[in-house]
């Protein structure tokens, strides 16, 4: 997928004239000498051998974290400016008017011949992207959380995972995350999150930091981790389920759901919501 994802938000920044995805290698800090033996195996696993290094990689910020058994790196990793790539969308599809933005109810829908009306408008196909306040069936909302910090002087150059990650983003700001949480999804910033978060940065990075944000949101996660993509009705499709990681997965399955749609490929079987009933 990140092959994927990465040539799309590429050729948008042309399209846009700006930068919002930004490649980045990640270090995965071991917890113990077994996860570093693990990674040892991971090498040698044909798969996922050509996405990984040995470290260390040579990171001044990376240098400074404490890390008695050592880290593996990621090379093939990248962070997407989600606020500053939805600007750019919402600038173009607005001006072009193809972007309305209002709560649609079910009752706002009406079936046509050879399609649906929402207002004034027709479409041959409406396609639900509800995220987590869908009903679809083998949905599981997730609430996650996360803190946006200050840590003067780290200087991280690739992004760090241990416990959490850890993204710098510039001008000395990281964003910190995610905790995963199935029950009272819609509750906002709770405290234990907010334990739990500074408790394992201050163990990745023992130095002072300063918490600027504290944020959360639900994800829309399926039940066996994959999206829910494809056609529900005679002019009805889904698209849904990216989970955690709807950055990655995104370009490949709005690709994927425009072939089913358009030109009548098949659905790939891991993603048919059909697999759900
Ligand atoms: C804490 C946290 C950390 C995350 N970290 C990452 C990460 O590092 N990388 C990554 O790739 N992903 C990450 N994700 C996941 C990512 O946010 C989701 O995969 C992604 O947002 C899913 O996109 P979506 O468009 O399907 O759903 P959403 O982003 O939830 O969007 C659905 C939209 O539909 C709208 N909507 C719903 N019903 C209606 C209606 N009837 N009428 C009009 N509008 C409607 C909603 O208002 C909403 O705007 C994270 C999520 C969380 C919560």
């Amino acid at each position: 997928m990140i092959a994927i994802a990465g040539a799309f938000y590429r050729e948008l920044e042309m399209r846009y004239d700006t930068t919002f995805w930004h490649p980045i290698p990640l270090a995965a800090i071991f917890p113990t000498a077994q996860e570093a033996g693990i990674w040892q195996l991971r090498l040698k696993d044909p798969e996922i051998a050509p996405l990984l290094e040995q470290g260390p990689s040579s990171d001044q910020g990376l240098e400074q974290l404490p890390q008695p058994y050592g880290h593996g790196v990621i090379k093939r990793c990248g962070w997407l400016d989600v606020q500053a790539f939805q600007r750019m969308h919402r600038e173009r599809w607005s001006a072009s008017g193809d972007l309305l933005e209002r709560h649609v109810s079910k009752s706002d829908i009406t079936a046509i011949p050879g399609g649906v009306r929402i207002g004034e408008h027709s479409a041959p196909f409406v396609v639900y992207c509800e995220g987590p306040f869908s009903q679809i069936t083998g949905l599981v909302p997730v609430r996650g959380e996360g803190l946006t910090v200050r840590i003067q002087g780290l200087r991280l150059g690739c992004a760090v995972h241990r416990g959490v990650f850890t993204l710098p983003i510039g001008y000395d700001v990281y964003k910190v995350g995610s905790t995963f949480a199935w029950d009272n999804v819609w509750s906002g910033p709770t405290p234990e999150a907010f334990r739990y978060l500074t408790d394992r940065l201050e163990r990745a990075v023992e130095r002072p930091f300063e918490v600027l944000d504290h944020w959360a949101g639900v994800r829309p996660a399926s039940r066996d981790r994959r999206p829910i993509l494809g056609r529900i009705g005679a002019h009805e499709a889904v698209f849904n389920g990216l989970g955690s990681r709807g950055v990655l997965l995104a370009p490949w399955s709005a690709q994927h759901l425009c072939d089913q749609l358009f030109s009548n490929t098949a659905v790939d079987p891991e993603v048919d919501p059909k697999r759900f009933s």
